[in-house]
């Protein structure tokens, strides 16, 4: 078992944390959507994402000009060029001053670049003094969230800390300890001589730094004590003070689902205090220390800067079911997917490729992210760098780059396992799989069909006059697992007087390659399956699995787009592909006077791909309503199930603890049947759901009026 897994394994151990996470989550869905009534989250998102592309591209003149102009208002500004830059300018600057005491407001970028370790090593005392980060400095432990830092503990688990650390006994009702944390921190403000804060925006055309807090404390912070660090990184800079506006709109609805934030601070430039022993100070000292540590080098990446529009609103981790399960595990300072990235460019390359692997690209992050970053498609670059650098292991190497692209050695290999698997089937279910026991533990998979679907199309029924041909992309999943689906496609296009085809040269979609880091492999079997798919003139290619679906539509044209004699190729392909649901309905008309009412109790999973991808979750619900099925909505529907492919195979227990959610979601929506457009969530609902797992197509094929095609 490697490390990683090991970890996983121990952080699921601890109900707390996904407790605590899923639950804030559920209602943050829900309060969110309240929060942006009558703003149109895209728009302003849009807006975000033009501020931080217009940072990026002027990084270095506008860290000028905010040195220019920060400075022409009395601030010291250092520029660091690494973590250890920062944390000595600090630590000389106490020094130079002969502080002793420093307190701290909420900053990532200090924990960052490990500032309290440092501070205190040098002799000083430091002090968090936002409620969560005090908490996580006398546990000991790390943040586990980019705006909550100690979310995962429990009132009970802080009341106790507060006893062991401080010395006082008190109940762990919420508003006590609130009140001692005031107490004993108002002692820590008023002989601090020194005050460490982040910042979230900074303005090169004023020199301003703005301060979003929910807490007194960072104004406390920032003003009490005579010396003021802000520490900040470079990517935080915008050009104009009113490009503030949109970050504040967006930036607390999306964190914590808050209108505004309780505190918004401008600080520009220095001005008068008083110091602890009451001396008027005609100027403050303000230094800003402006913060690189591999931001630069960032923006120069073609790819990962788009990672530095990031406003760290932590919406991203919020709705990832990741880091829902594991907190903290799935990252190092900075959590969650955007963490991951972050990771390797501010900590390290090492760190970051083990990381990347417990992204299951749900997409989720990316319609959530106030900057509208594609995160997941960050983490699958990443992942190509890793095994462009360092390969993929041997079991992987063998199945995806040996076997895949050898359509008849894997066809083959399937058909062998087909029949060598009856000894672990039990009532048409497989009970233990030899080489992942753990995927079988508490539940049974379908088992593999003995017969493919490609050996079943002579039988599909036709229509006697067609009015025109598809082609069906039936993918692995449908042809050697549940071809059932694709008898069910057949059928129902059949009754819409539509002749189907299955071409015979077809293999895998190869998005087990694609999402595994080998594009190579993966743009070989995109242009066996174009070559296959090419052959026959038809009105649409149809396919019942929304990621196959993406993988021809969308991920083929990528792929090989440098080349010209696939380009115009996969762009014909891409305009004729689209999924089962979709051309169903877009032709409902053809179809619905063929359907008896479908009398089921349905709730419809939304798979990850159709509704963050294509876009089409909407066109299955529409089917089955107009079909008469009553259909009861889980809540919420958008759960991911844990599938991920080879995700399962790597992290069952993980992939498991996902689905339990799921589960708790059908089971509470009341109905009897699970419909879905996608084949893999099939596989996972299926095996541990008590009720009917059912494909759109099997619904629609089994209300049917007639067997045969009119
Ligand atoms: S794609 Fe899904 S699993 Fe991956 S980081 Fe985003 S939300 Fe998390
Ligand atoms: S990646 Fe997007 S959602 Fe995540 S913290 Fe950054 S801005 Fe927010």
């Amino acid at each position: 078992m490697t490390r990683l897994r090991e970890e996983v394994k121990k952080a699921l151990s601890c109900k707390r944390v996904s407790w605590a996470l899923t639950r804030f989550a559920d209602n943050y869905v829900v309060a969110r959507e309240k929060a942006y009534a009558g703003k149109d989250f895209a728009v302003l998102r849009q807006r975000v994402a033009q501020i931080k592309e217009e940072t990026i591209a002027r990084l270095e003149e506008l860290a000028e000009q905010f040195v220019r102009e920060a400075t022409r208002r009395g601030a010291v500004v250092y520029r660091a060029a690494s973590a250890e830059e920062a944390r000595a300018y600090i630590a000389d600057l106490a020094r130079a001053k002969g502080i002793k005491t420093v307190v701290k407001s909420k900053s990532m970028a200090t924990e960052e670049i490990h500032l309290n370790r440092f501070l205190q090593e040098q002799g000083l005392e430091v002090v968090e003094t936002d409620l969560g980060e005090w908490i996580i400095q006398l546990s000991g432990q790390r943040p586990s969230h980019l705006v909550m830092p100690a979310i995962h503990m429990s009132r009970q688990e802080v009341a106790e800390l507060f006893r062991r650390q401080i010395g006082v006994e008190v109940e762990p009702e919420i508003s006590q300890m609130v009140q001692l944390a005031r107490r004993e921190l108002r002692k820590k403000f008023l002989s601090a001589w020194m005050g460490i804060s982040g910042a979230n925006v900074a303005v090169a055309e004023t020199g301003t730094v703005a301060i979003l807090t929910n807490e007194g404390n960072g104004r406390l912070t920032t003003t009490l004590p005579p010396v003021h660090v802000v520490v900040v990184g470079l990517e935080k800079l915008v050009p104009r003070l009113a490009d503030i506006v949109p970050i504040l709109e967006v930036l607390p609805r999306n964190a914590t689902a808050q209108i505004l934030t309780s505190y918004v601070t401008l600080i520009t430039g220095s001005v008068p205090a008083v110091d602890p022993e009451g001396n008027y100070l005609p100027q403050k000292e303000l230094h800003i220390i402006l913060l690189d540590n591999g931001r630069t080098r960032m923006a120069a990446d073609p790819v990962f800067r788009e990672a530095l529009k990031c406003i760290r609103c932590a919406a991203c981790l919020n709705v990832c079911p990741v880091y829902q399960q594991l907190g903290g595990t799935f990252g190092a300072v900075y959590t969650g997917g955007i963490g991951v990235i972050l990771t390797a460019f501010f900590t390290g390359f090492e760190e970051a490729a083990q990381l990347q692997e417990l992204c299951l690209g749900c997409q989720r992050c990316r319609e959530y992210c106030s900057a509208n970053i594609d995160l997941p498609g960050l983490i699958e670059e990443l992942r190509r760098r890793v095994v462009a650098k360092k390969g993929v292991g041997p079991a992987a190497r063998v199945a995806l780059a040996g076997i895949l692209p050898r359509r008849r050695l894997f066809h083959g290999f399937l058909k062998t396992a087909a029949r060598m698997q009856a000894p672990w089937v039990k009532e048409g279910k497989l009970c233990r799989l030899p080489f992942f026991p753990e995927l079988t533990e508490g539940r049974a998979l379908p088992p593999l069909s003995s017969v493919p679907f490609r050996e079943r199309t002579a039988h599909l029924p036709r229509p006697q006059s067609p009015r025109g041909k598809v082609v069906f992309f039936s993918g692995c999943l449908i042809d050697y697992v549940f071809p059932g689906i694709g008898e069910a496609v057949g059928r129902v296009l059949a009754a819409m007087g539509r002749e189907l085809v299955h071409p015979e040269g077809q293999g895998c979609c190869g998005f087990p390659a694609w999402q595994a880091g080998l594009p190579g492999t993966f743009a070989r079997l995109a242009q066996q399956n174009l070559a296959a798919l090419a052959e026959i003139e038809a009105e649409a290619v149809i396919t019942a699995c929304p990621t196959c679906t993406v993988a021809l539509k969308y991920l083929y044209p990528e792929v090989l787009k440098g080349d010209a004699e696939w380009a115009e190729l996969t762009r014909v392909l891409a305009e004729k592909v689209t999924d089962f649901s979709s051309f169903v309905w877009e032709r409902r008309e053809e179809l619905l006077p063929f359907l008896a009412p479908i009398r089921e109790k349905i709730t419809y999973h939304d798979s990850c791909h159709l509704k963050y991808t294509l876009r089409a979750s909407c066109f299955p619900r529409e089917l089955l309503l107009a079909g008469g099925a009553e259909l009861k909505e889980m809540e919420p529907a958008e759960l991911c199930c844990g599938f991920g492919g080879s995700f399962t195979l790597k992290f069952p227990e993980l992939s498991r603890a996902i689905l339990e959610r799921k589960l708790q979601a059908i089971e509470g929506s009341g109905a009897e049947t699970v419909a879905l457009d996608c084949p893999g969530c099939l596989w996972q609902i299926g095996s541990v759901f008590s009720g009917k797992t059912k494909h759109t197509a099997e619904i629609l094929a089994a209300s049917l009026k007639y067997p045969q095609a009119p």
